[in-house]
């Protein structure tokens, strides 16, 4: 199974040596052929504004979202978080509006720049995340549609999933925390091989490319 890791800027090599230790191959990606049968895809931390930035200027935008609107699953850490939101709080434009949430950015202020908590996350089983935020983002509002997977204690929302798409505002790759990247692989997994008589069908991009071999 092959997983992409964005790696314009930012946290990349952590999540990519977590994966590793699940057991699936790694992939760097940089440019829109990179994405080309991925089962699934990571968004790391980082500086969301650069990131914004450099995944337009390498052209990753239309694809990374027609992959995630193929239905392959995408996790997204802290900016990761903000490039999946459909809403940026006073802010720019959205990357990938694909979680129907709205973020507020460096949502904890100065004196919190960062900071760590255990947090009960029930998909993830019973013992406890431990949450490192760092310049960590907010989810303020989130839609219907939206699984709300884990709360501060006073009620701030900082997981939440909408079908293929997860995204933390804390970093579980700083902290080993690997439940997040195995829930993953798991969804990528039922991604890769849909159910008998589901009708998906290949991925576009993939059609594209054999078509014109
Ligand atoms: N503060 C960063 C932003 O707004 C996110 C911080 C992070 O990813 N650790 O983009």
């Amino acid at each position: 199974m092959r997983i992409g890791v964005l790696r314009v800027q930012g946290a990349f090599a952590e999540h990519e040596a977590l994966l590793r230790g699940v057991g699936v191959e790694v992939v760097p990606v940089r440019l829109p052929e990179h994405l080309d049968g991925l089962a699934g895809l990571v968004l790391p931390g980082g500086e969301s504004t650069t990131m914004r930035k450099l995944i337009d200027r390498w052209g990753l935008r239309a694809p990374i979202l027609e992959l995630a609107r193929a239905g392959a699953p995408v996790l997204g850490t802290c900016a990761g978080m903000i490039l999946l939101a459909q809403d940026i709080v006073d802010g720019d434009e959205p990357v990938f509006p694909l979680l129907d949430i709205s973020v507020k950015r460096n949502a904890f202020g100065r004196q919190l720049d960062s900071f760590e908590a255990d947090l009960d996350v029930s998909v993830l089983g019973d013992t406890p995340v431990h949450a490192i935020f760092i310049r960590a983002p907010v989810v303020e509002r989130s839609g219907d549609e939206v699984d709300v997977l884990a709360r501060l204690e006073d009620g701030s929302v900082v997981a939440v999933r909408q079908r293929n798409v997860i995204a933390t505002a804390f970093h579980p790759e700083l902290s080993g925390e690997v439940r997040f990247h195995r829930l993953l692989t798991t969804m990528a997994g039922a991604y890769e091989e849909p159910a008998e008589g589901s009708g998906r069908r290949p991925h576009p991009t993939r059609r594209g490319l054999e078509a014109s071999r």
